[in-house]
Protein backbone atom coordinates (compact mmCIF):
# COMPACT_ATOMS: atom_id res chain seq x y z
CA UNK A 1 0.00 0.00 0.00
CA UNK A 2 1.38 3.19 -1.15
CA UNK A 3 1.91 5.88 1.57
CA UNK A 4 -0.44 8.57 2.02
CA UNK A 5 -0.08 11.70 0.03
CA UNK A 6 -0.16 15.22 1.49
CA UNK A 7 -0.74 16.97 -1.15
CA UNK A 8 -2.43 20.49 0.07
CA UNK A 9 -1.88 22.82 3.39
CA UNK A 10 -5.00 21.41 4.87
CA UNK A 11 -3.43 17.99 4.98
CA UNK A 12 -0.42 19.43 6.41
CA UNK A 13 -1.52 21.17 9.21
CA UNK A 14 -3.92 18.30 10.06
CA UNK A 15 -0.96 16.01 10.73
CA UNK A 16 1.10 18.46 12.50
CA UNK A 17 -1.55 19.35 14.82
CA UNK A 18 -2.20 15.62 15.48
CA UNK A 19 1.70 15.53 15.98
CA UNK A 20 1.02 18.05 19.22
CA UNK A 21 -1.42 16.15 20.85
CA UNK A 22 -5.19 14.31 20.24
CA UNK A 23 -7.54 16.36 18.96
CA UNK A 24 -11.26 16.55 17.53
CA UNK A 25 -11.83 16.69 14.17
CA UNK A 26 -13.82 20.28 14.86
CA UNK A 27 -10.92 21.38 16.78
CA UNK A 28 -8.30 20.58 13.64
CA UNK A 29 -11.08 22.42 11.45
CA UNK A 30 -10.99 25.63 13.59
CA UNK A 31 -6.83 25.21 14.00
CA UNK A 32 -6.77 24.66 10.08
CA UNK A 33 -8.86 27.29 9.24
CA UNK A 34 -6.46 29.84 11.89
CA UNK A 35 -2.90 28.64 10.10
CA UNK A 36 -4.51 28.83 6.93
CA UNK A 37 -6.74 31.94 6.89
CA UNK A 38 -9.09 29.94 4.72
CA UNK A 39 -12.67 28.36 5.63
CA UNK A 40 -12.04 24.80 6.17
CA UNK A 41 -15.25 22.19 5.62
CA UNK A 42 -15.76 19.07 7.69
CA UNK A 43 -15.23 17.35 3.50
CA UNK A 44 -11.46 18.63 3.99
CA UNK A 45 -11.42 17.20 7.46
CA UNK A 46 -12.83 14.03 8.12
CA UNK A 47 -12.35 11.80 4.76
CA UNK A 48 -8.44 12.89 5.24
CA UNK A 49 -8.77 11.73 9.09
CA UNK A 50 -10.69 8.49 7.76
CA UNK A 51 -7.61 7.91 5.65
CA UNK A 52 -5.27 8.12 8.48
CA UNK A 53 -7.18 6.01 10.14
CA UNK A 54 -7.43 2.93 6.93
CA UNK A 55 -3.56 3.21 7.65
CA UNK A 56 -3.33 2.98 11.44
CA UNK A 57 -1.31 6.33 11.69
CA UNK A 58 -4.21 7.52 13.65
CA UNK A 59 -6.89 6.18 16.33
CA UNK A 60 -10.03 7.58 18.20
CA UNK A 61 -10.96 7.64 21.00
CA UNK A 62 -14.83 8.24 22.64
CA UNK A 63 -18.30 7.98 21.19
CA UNK A 64 -19.28 6.87 17.99
CA UNK A 65 -20.38 10.29 16.73
CA UNK A 66 -17.78 11.82 14.77
CA UNK A 67 -17.38 15.00 16.74
CA UNK A 68 -17.38 13.26 19.94
CA UNK A 69 -14.55 11.75 18.84
CA UNK A 70 -10.29 12.59 19.83
CA UNK A 71 -8.17 11.43 16.93
CA UNK A 72 -4.64 10.80 17.85
CA UNK A 73 -1.03 9.73 16.46
CA UNK A 74 -0.29 5.85 16.89
CA UNK A 75 3.33 4.89 16.72
CA UNK A 76 3.15 4.10 12.81
CA UNK A 77 1.30 7.61 12.83
CA UNK A 78 4.26 9.18 14.54
CA UNK A 79 7.14 7.60 12.10
CA UNK A 80 4.61 8.93 8.99
CA UNK A 81 4.83 12.14 10.26
CA UNK A 82 8.89 12.08 11.00
CA UNK A 83 8.66 11.17 7.02
CA UNK A 84 7.28 14.04 6.53
CA UNK A 85 8.90 16.41 7.80
CA UNK A 86 11.89 14.50 6.22
CA UNK A 87 10.76 15.18 3.12
CA UNK A 88 8.72 19.00 3.73
CA UNK A 89 12.01 20.48 5.69
CA UNK A 90 11.57 23.83 6.30
CA UNK A 91 7.67 23.84 5.36
CA UNK A 92 7.34 21.70 8.51
CA UNK A 93 9.69 23.96 10.79
CA UNK A 94 7.53 26.69 9.50
CA UNK A 95 4.48 25.76 10.10
CA UNK A 96 5.02 24.30 13.46
CA UNK A 97 6.68 27.75 14.44
CA UNK A 98 6.07 28.82 18.13
CA UNK A 99 2.40 29.91 18.83
CA UNK A 100 -0.01 31.24 21.81
CA UNK A 101 -0.92 28.63 24.30
CA UNK A 102 -3.57 26.88 24.27
CA UNK A 103 -5.96 25.73 27.03
CA UNK A 104 -5.57 21.94 26.80
CA UNK A 105 -9.36 21.60 27.41
CA UNK A 106 -11.16 24.35 25.48
CA UNK A 107 -8.52 25.34 23.20
CA UNK A 108 -8.80 29.09 23.64
CA UNK A 109 -6.01 31.03 23.65
CA UNK A 110 -4.16 31.82 26.49
CA UNK A 111 -2.48 35.51 26.72
CA UNK A 112 -1.30 35.63 29.72
CA UNK A 113 -1.67 34.26 33.23
CA UNK A 114 -4.04 30.97 32.76
CA UNK A 115 -3.72 28.05 34.63
CA UNK A 116 -1.16 25.00 34.82
CA UNK A 117 -1.78 21.97 36.28
CA UNK A 118 -0.18 18.25 36.33
CA UNK A 119 -2.65 15.70 34.86
CA UNK A 120 -1.46 11.94 33.91
CA UNK A 121 1.78 13.20 34.16
CA UNK A 122 1.59 16.04 31.96
CA UNK A 123 1.60 19.63 32.73
CA UNK A 124 -1.58 21.24 30.71
CA UNK A 125 -2.13 24.79 30.61
CA UNK A 126 -5.63 25.93 30.78
CA UNK A 127 -7.31 29.22 30.42
CA UNK A 128 -8.63 28.55 34.03
CA UNK A 129 -9.68 25.96 36.77
CA UNK A 130 -12.97 24.99 35.05
CA UNK A 131 -11.27 24.14 31.78
CA UNK A 132 -8.71 21.84 34.03
CA UNK A 133 -11.49 20.48 36.24
CA UNK A 134 -13.65 19.57 33.14
CA UNK A 135 -10.49 17.95 30.98
CA UNK A 136 -9.50 16.00 34.35
CA UNK A 137 -13.12 14.71 34.40
CA UNK A 138 -12.83 13.50 30.96
CA UNK A 139 -9.49 12.47 30.95
CA UNK A 140 -8.51 10.46 34.53
CA UNK A 141 -10.91 7.65 35.53
ZN1 LIG B 1 -10.36 26.81 28.70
Amino acid sequence: MADIEIKNMVKLFTVLLLSEKEQYGYEIMKEVEKKTGKKVSPGQIYPFLKQLKKYDYVETKGRAERDKQAYYLTPEGRKFVARLSDKFGDMFAIAIKPKLTMCAHCSCEIYKGGYKERINGRLLSFCCENCAKGYRMLNTQ
